[in-house]
C-alpha cells in the first residue's frame, strides 16, 4: 500500500529576482514499511520534497497524497491533524525543548493532542524502545550527549505512533559511531514496527541503510538506486 505519492509535482517559489523551480514535475511513490533516502546537491530540492511530505509546503501544481489523502483538498486544521497523527519529524539539530527533561519532551506532543499530562506510561514505553537508559529520563537536553538527545527526539516523534517518519539529516550532528547507532535504531523501527521512513542525507554511507535512494538534481529525480 502506498503511504506517500507525488504525481507530477512542481513547486515554484516566486522571487523578486525571478521564479525558482524547486521541484520540476516530480513523481515519487513510497509504500508502507519502505526506508527511503533522498540525496542530491545543495539547492537541488531535497528540503522542499521533505517539507511537502510533511505537509508544510503545498505544490504549485500536481498532487501529493499522504496516507491516501490529497493534501490539496485539506484545510489547515485537517493538515495539522494529519501532521500530528500520521507523521513524525526528526531533525539534525534535535529541536528539543531545553527547559524540559527527556520524559517531558516526549510527553509534549501527547499533551498537545489530548490536553492531558497523565500519559507517562506511554512516554516511558517509547523511551525504552529507543534505548535511552532510565537514569537519563529526568535529564534535560543540555545534560545529554548528541546521540542521547537524538534518541529522545525519536521517542518524541514516535509517541503518537505515526505511520511515517520524516528525517532531515538525522545523523548530521553526530560522530560516525553514534550516527551508525542512530541508523540502526531507525532501521529497527522500520523492520520491526513497520514504520515508513524518508530521510534526507548528504552522506552516502548513511544512505546505504535505506532500501532505496532517490537522487534529485535541479528539482528533478535523476536516478533511483535500490
Ligand atoms: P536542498 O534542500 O536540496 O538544499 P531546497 O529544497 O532547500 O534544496 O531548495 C531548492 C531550491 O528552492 C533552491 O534554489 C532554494 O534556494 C529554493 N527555495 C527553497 N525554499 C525556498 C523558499 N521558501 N523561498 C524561496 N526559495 C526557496
Ligand atoms: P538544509 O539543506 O540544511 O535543509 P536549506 O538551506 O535547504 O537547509 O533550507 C532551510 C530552510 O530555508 C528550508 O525550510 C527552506 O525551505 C528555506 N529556504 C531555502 N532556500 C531559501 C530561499 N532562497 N529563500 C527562502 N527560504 C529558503
Amino acid at each position: 500500500r502506498q503511504v506517500i505519492a507525488f504525481h507530477d509535482v512542481t513547486k515554484i517559489y516566486p522571487l523578486d529576482s525571478g521564479d525558482v523551480t524547486a521541484l520540476n514535475h516530480v513523481d515519487v511513490e513510497v509504500v508502507r514499511g519502505e526506508f527511503i533516502a533522498i540525496m542530491g546537491p545543495s539547492g537541488s530540492g531535497k528540503s522542499t520534497l521533505l517539507n511537502m511530505m510533511g505537509c508544510l509546503d503545498i505544490p504549485t501544481s500536481g498532487d501529493v497524497f499522504i496516507s491516501g489523502q490529497n493534501i490539496k483538498t485539506m484545510n489547515d486544521d485537517q493538515l495539522t491533524e494529519l501532521r500530528r497523527d500520521v507523521l513524525g519529524f526528526i531533525f539534525q539539530q534535535f529541536n528539543l525543548i531545553l527547559l524540559l527533561d527527556a520524559l517531558e519532551n516526549v510527553q509534549y506532543p501527547l499533551i498537545l493532542k489530548t490536553g492531558e499530562t497523565g500519559c507517562t506510561k506511554r512516554c516511558m514505553e517509547v523511551l525504552e524502545a529507543v534505548g535511552l537508559a532510565p537514569h537519563l529520563w529526568h535529564h534535560r537536553p543540555g545534560q545529554l550527549s548528541g546521540g542521547q538527545q537524538q534518541r529522545v527526539a525519536i521517542a518524541r516523534a514516535l509517541v503518537n505512533d505515526p505511520e511515517i517518519l520524516l528525517c532531515d539529516e538525522p545523523t548530521g550532528n553526530l560522530d560516525t559511531k553514534t550516527g551508525m547507532a542512530i541508523m540502526d535504531l531507525l532501521t529497527q523501527l522500520c523492520r520491526e514496527q513497520g514504520k515508513t521512513i524518508v530521510m534526507v542525507t548528504h552522506d552516502p554511507r548513511i544512505a546505504e541503510y535505506a532500501d532505496r535512494t532517490i537522487l534529485i538534481e535541479d528539482g528533478k529525480i535523476k536516478e533511483e538506486i535500490s
